[in-house]
């Protein structure tokens, strides 16, 4: 079953929690299966070029940069070894300092080749609270407004990424100590692709 899976969604939605959850089921049902962390890579990559940052603050350096460290990711993300169908844990768009910026642009999204888009959801009012409460992070606001508004941003940009790409999007909820309902809905979804 290989085959890529975008898996994007807002800052503290629970994106990396539920994809934990995924790598547990998954495990259990005997589902093969790569989770890969955009982040992560680009982070690596920032370090490789001597800028070893805090993951929070790669999106406040120049877009330029970004966008080389955001395609060279999206190459090495490509050139995953293996057969297990590859889940991606990312962004639709990243807040830098010169504005709402794409997670997945054109020629990342062609270098990811993804078959379906999951967007993973919650109430603006548990993504505040969610942000509010996780100091592992240096996440830009605790605000419900901003969540509301960054839930509508998300889903922009997964239907122009569905646009270019010709994929399905699907939702899925991140109900409050729902990981694993999340993580379940997810799985279903990946195996019932054809
Ligand atoms: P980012 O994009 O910034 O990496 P994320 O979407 O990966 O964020 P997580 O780091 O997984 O988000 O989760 C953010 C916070 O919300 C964490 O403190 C996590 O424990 C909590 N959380 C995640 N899912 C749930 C849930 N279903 N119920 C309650 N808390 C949750
Ligand atoms: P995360 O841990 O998922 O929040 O990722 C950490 C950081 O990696 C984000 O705040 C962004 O700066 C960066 N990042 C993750 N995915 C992408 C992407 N698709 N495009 C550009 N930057 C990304
Ligand atoms: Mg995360």
């Amino acid at each position: 079953m290989p085959g890529t899976i975008i898996v994007a969604g807002i800052p503290g939605v629970g994106k990396t929690t539920v994809l934990q959850e995924l790598e547990a089921v998954a495990r259990e049902k005997n589902v093969p299966l790569k989770i890969i962390n955009f982040g992560n890579v680009m982070n690596e990559l920032f370090k490789k070029r001597g800028k070893a940052i805090h993951r929070d603050h790669m999106r406040r350096e120049e877009i330029s940069l970004q966008a080389r460290v955001q395609q060279q990711a999206a190459r090495v993300i490509s050139k995953t070894p293996g057969n297990s169908a590859l889940v991606v844990d990312t962004h639709m768009f990243v807040k830098t300092t010169e504005g709402i910026w794409p997670g997945t642009p054109r020629k990342v999204l062609e270098a990811l080749d993804p078959e379906i888009i999951i967007l993973i959801e919650a109430e603006p009012e548990e993504v505040a609270r969610r942000r509010a409460a996780d100091s592992t992070r240096y996440r830009d606001t605790g605000s419900v407004e901003e969540a509301k508004s960054d839930l509508q941003w998300s889903r922009y940009m997964a239907s122009a990424n569905a646009v270019l790409a010709g994929v399905p999007i699907q939702i899925v909820h991140n109900r409050d100590g729902q990981q694993r309902q999340t993580a379940t809905d997810i799985l279903d979804i990946i195996q019932k692709r054809n």
